[in-house]
């Protein structure tokens, strides 16, 4: 396995960056105020190509590959999580219709998600259910050419811009299928937006589903086989978490690296101090680590081999070294890090998503076991 970038990759890494730091940066903040769906980011973002960069030219994706989504994800969240958030997101559907949709749901659905013209909501979670398959209360009935489906889901991002929806359910044999929804149908309703304490303007919502008719030909692979499809698609979007957490502790240790500079303490610069330099050292290494787990995943992913364990592995690590190196930037900048002055609290409050979103770490810790124990 190569770990040198390619002419390729170290491109589109400078793209991101240069996209991240002209167009995300000076709207970070105010996206994180007002819980905004960024929509004029997303138009951009598209623009630059940045959407659909592991998805094969045919579906007018980049055939970049995973190592670059998780590259432009790395160097995007250095700006923004949130915004960063969306293209991994979006990705979750991406893979769902790239690896079971038929030929005719790829090239409707999945070359606009490619092209970044759509965006798409991904809905597995319910109230209930964290990702317990057994829990999903959502029906899907079949009635003449469609199925209707009904229940609530939650904590569905993206959903005030998406054009799609792939949304799980339980048929009529009790397991679980997958479809692709237009959100726009009758009965598919908004209820309510989350305020959260990070992570804000992703557009995570609860969905009330109301006797939804979806055409049959809109089910997505196999009858009952939704749940795999969730497994394979969420190591993506996993993939993606790795990128956001290590683009958010790299910001952190930048603005430390800034702050610890410029700041004096008796007559000397902080980052003078032992101590400092303790934090520094040990904020550093982590990342590092953090980041070359997420291109190994990401890199095994481009192979076409199975990442479920790894990814797991790399997620536990990642998000963990995201909220700690959070912290530690939080108690370098001391009682200035703790005001909305500066953004090291909304690095700190959004790094802590990444140990909660698409499997929480206790899970991933139980995936990786049992990956030892067979
Ligand atoms: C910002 C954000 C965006 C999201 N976006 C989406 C989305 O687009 N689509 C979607 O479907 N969902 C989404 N989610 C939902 C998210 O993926 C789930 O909430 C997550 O998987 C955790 O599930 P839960 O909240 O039900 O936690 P629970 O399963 O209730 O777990 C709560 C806690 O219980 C413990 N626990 C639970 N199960 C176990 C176990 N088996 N072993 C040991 N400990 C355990 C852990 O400590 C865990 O943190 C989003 C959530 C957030 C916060």
């Amino acid at each position: 396995m190569d770990f040198n970038l390619t002419e390729q990759e170290l491109m589109i890494r400078t793209r991101a960056r240069e996209f991240a730091r002209k167009s995300v940066e000076p709207r970070a903040a105010e996206i994180d105020r007002t819980n905004e769906w960024p929509s004029d980011l997303v138009a951009e973002m598209a623009k630059s190509g940045l959407f659909g960069l592991q998805l094969p030219p045919e579906y007018h994706g980049s055939g970049a590959g995973y190592k670059c989504y998780a590259l432009a994800i790395e160097q995007i969240s250095q700006s923004s999580m949130t915004v960063a958030a969306i293209i991994a997101i979006n990705a979750l559907s991406e893979e769902a219709i790239y690896r079971y949709g038929s030929e005719e749901q790829k090239q409707t659905f999945l070359t606009p998600l490619a092209r970044g013209e759509h965006t798409a909501m991904f809905a597995f979670t319910e109230a209930a259910t964290g990702i317990d398959p057994k829990l999903i209360t959502t029906r899907a009935s079949p009635e003449d050419n469609c199925y209707i489906l009904k229940g609530e889901k939650t904590f569905a991002s993206l959903a005030p811009g998406a054009r799609v929806a792939v949304i799980f359910a339980k048929d009529e044999t009790e397991n679980v299928s997958a479809f692709i929804v237009d959100p726009s149908s009758k009965g598919f309703v908004i209820a309510k937006c989350w305020e959260m304490m990070g992570l804000r303007g992703s557009g995570t919502c609860q969905l009330s589903l109301q006797d939804i008719a979806v055409p049959q030909k809109n089910l997505l692979g196999e009858k009952g086989k939704g749940y795999d499809i969730l497994l394979l698609s969420i190591n993506v979007g996993q993939l993606g978490i790795c990128a956001e957490a290590v683009g958010t502790a790299q910001a952190a240790l930048e603005m430390s690296l800034d702050y610890a500079r410029n700041r004096p303490v008796r007559g000397k610069s902080m980052l003078q101090l032992p101590i400092i330099q303790s934090y520094i050292g040990e904020m550093a290494s982590r990342i590092e680590a953090a980041r070359w787990l997420t291109y190994k995943v990401a890199a095994m992913k481009d192979e076409g081999r199975n990442i479920r364990k790894d990814v797991a592995m790399a997620k536990l690590i990642a998000s963990q070294t995201a909220v700690d190196v959070t912290g530690m930037a939080m108690q370098i900048h001391g009682s200035y890090g703790y005001t909305k002055d500066f953004p090291i609290e909304r690095l700190y409050r959004d790094a802590k998503v990444t140990q909660i979103y698409e499997v929480v770490s206790e899970i991933q810790r139980i995936i990786v076991a049992a990956s030892l124990m067979s």
